[in-house]
């Protein structure tokens, strides 16, 4: 737990969030600017900076994070027509929480990967 950080505020339950699944390592809720008509926040509940870091440093919940993203994905009903996961990291990336977040983004065509120019 980082004091500091919003993301493990709301695994304490110090923040409310639209939790859409919990497991023992994982929590998933709902952004709260969405991008999309499903857009989803998948996280681990142990504070790791980005998905570099977590992993080198935990490679079995690395696992687990994507396995909940898969169902998620799932339950939303994205599976069928598609989705993205993406991790933003550091600077360039455009990451602005320090905890690790997968963004589960579907329901629509979401177009070309990147904004180019
Ligand atoms: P990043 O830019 O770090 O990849 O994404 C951070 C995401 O967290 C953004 O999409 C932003 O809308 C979302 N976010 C920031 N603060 C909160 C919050 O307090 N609750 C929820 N549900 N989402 C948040
Ligand atoms: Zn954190």
């Amino acid at each position: 737990m980082n004091d500091t950080c919003i993301f493990c505020r709301i695994v304490a339950g110090e923040i409310p969030a639209t939790v859409v699944r919990e497991t023992d390592t994982t929590l998933a809720f709902r952004d709260i600017a969405p991008k999309a008509p499903v857009h989803i926040l998948v996280i681990t509940k142990a504070h790791h900076p980005d998905v570099a870091t977590l992993g080198h440093a935990d490679p079995a919940l690395a696992g687990d994070l994507l396995a909940a993203a898969a169902d998620v994905a799932e339950r939303e009903g994205l599976r069928g027509d598609g989705f993205r996961l993406m991790f933003n990291t550091g600077e360039y990336g455009g990451q602005e929480v320090d905890h690790v977040h997968a963004h589960l983004l579907g329901g629509r065509p979401l177009g070309p990967m990147l904004v180019t120019g």
